[in-house]
């Protein structure tokens, strides 16, 4: 039997990093990242055979768990019938229906295999519908690898952004502009200054990219407010928080508090394909029309819409609209945020935690954080010592203090008992 280590010795031979996406690496937290040889509902096993609680579930799209049985026959059936045409399928159109009737500011959607690959599709969208170039992200978002978006806040709020990566010329990320979230002046100076420039601001409603924070109610009422008197599209990235946080994704929440709130264009990924590359942007039919083969936005893919990822990404929306699912999953999130707090607090280690639908987030900190600095704040010291601890035990985190955390269907009340109890030691 190979163990971890060895296989990571033979991994950074062949892959740079040993990893094929950086954050496996576990260069965060330290250690060897564990060689997942298996999975079943909410657990994953290592190919030391080690069982895991697993809080990552794929970085979000396993709402289900692993192995979900109707997802799996759904997911075979369909590979019997062939792995990719390069052609339209019914079960394409199946899938863009299903997204239309669970998000209302949907009319049209265009499938896509990652949510880097509808993110930066989104953009160029909005960039062709307005014909304008500039762009608003917030510090501590992530959506995706794109050049434009591989960005941080320059040095003053006037001054456009300093590409994150090298690779990416400071030309190509000179349209985009960087402010922080849940800041409300720092929006209104930047569309007094260059609205009329803004093709669209991209955000994540709830950010789980810097650990959990959500984006307040005023912040988003003022956004949208600011986006519909300038022209620029409000852009959600729910690659994250679609499927997720609630059925309607976070803008079903929004929607809720603030009166007619909608997004423009809204990004999918991760649960809508409940594990396959699937992804997807969609908005207002009319401007969707600017896409090719309609209109003059160029967006195209080999495997967009595949016939075995569309499959499970059906199924899996199939099993999330099941009468109190939302409800149950939601219930258990917050039992395992309020038991890790409790925990805590016994401990007399100073920790909050936030939650909705299956999503999650805490923090070694006395108050929720606000916006990406105040995140950053803390140090990572607490959380990485913590996530050993915890690994150790049985339960796996999120190897990282900015990443949020994901409970399944496949978690049960025992689970959630589990990882508590082992969360009370390692808090010890
Ligand atoms: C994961 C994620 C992306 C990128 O999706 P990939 O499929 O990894 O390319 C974009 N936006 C958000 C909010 C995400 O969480």
């Amino acid at each position: 039997m190979s163990t971890n280590a060895a296989l990571f010795e033979r991994a950074q031979r062949s892959i740079p990093g040993g990893v094929n996406s950086p954050v496996r690496a576990f260069k965060a937290v330290g250690g060897t990242p564990r060689f997942i040889a298996k999975a079943q509902g909410a657990y994953m096993w290592d190919a030391e055979g080690r069982r895991y609680i697993d809080y990552i579930g794929s970085w979000g799209p396993m709402i289900l768990g692993h192995g979900h049985p109707e997802v799996l026959e759904a997911v075979q059936k369909a590979a019997l019938d062939g792995f990719s045409f390069g052609a339209p399928t019914e079960r394409e159109v199946e899938l863009a229906e299903e997204i239309l009737k669970l998000v209302p500011s949907v009319e049209q959607v265009r499938l896509v295999s990652s949510g880097t690959e509808a993110a930066m599709s989104a953009i160029r969208l909005a960039r062709g519908f307005t014909g304008r170039s500039k762009l608003i992200k917030f510090e501590g978002c992530y959506h995706g690898h794109a050049d434009a978006l591989l960005v941080k806040a320059g040095s003053g709020l006037a001054t456009f952004g300093h590409p994150t990566s090298a690779g990416v010329p400071p030309e190509v990320v000179q349209h985009t502009l960087v402010l922080e979230y849940n800041n409300v002046e720092q929006i209104e100076q930047a569309f007094a200054e260059v609205g009329s420039d803004i093709a669209c601001v991209m955000i994540e409603p709830i950010a789980g990219n810097m650990n959990f924070v959500r984006a307040s109610v005023p912040f988003m009422k003022r956004l949208r407010e600011l986006c519909t008197q300038h022209g620029a599209l409000l852009v959600f990235d729910e690659v994250m928080s679609g499927f997720r946080v609630a059925l309607g994704g976070a803008q079903s929440l929004y929607a809720e508090q603030i009166s007619g709130f909608t997004p423009d264009l809204s990004v999918f990924g991760k649960v809508i394909g409940g594990g396959m590359p699937l992804a997807a942007f969609a908005g207002p039919a009319k401007v969707m029309a600017q896409l090719a083969p309609l209109g003059p936005v160029y967006q195209a893919g080999t495997l967009s819409g595949n016939p075995v990822a569309t499959a499970c990404g059906l199924a899996t929306l199939k099993v999330i609209q099941r009468p109190g699912f939302f409800e149950s999953l939601a219930q258990r999130t917050q039992s395992l945020v309020q038991g890790l707090v409790g925990a805590a607090q016994r401990a007399g280690v100073p920790l909050v935690g936030d939650s909705q639908g299956g999503m999650f987030g805490f923090f070694f900190a006395d108050a929720l954080p606000q916006h990406y600095q105040a995140v950053m704040a803390h140090g990572s010291d607490k959380f990485n010592r913590f996530f050993h601890a915890m690994l150790d035990r049985g339960v796996y985190l999120a190897p990282a203090m900015y990443e949020a955390g994901f409970v399944s269907d496949a978690h049960t009340e025992q689970d959630i008992a589990d990882t508590v109890a082992a969360a009370a030691q390692a808090l010890g």
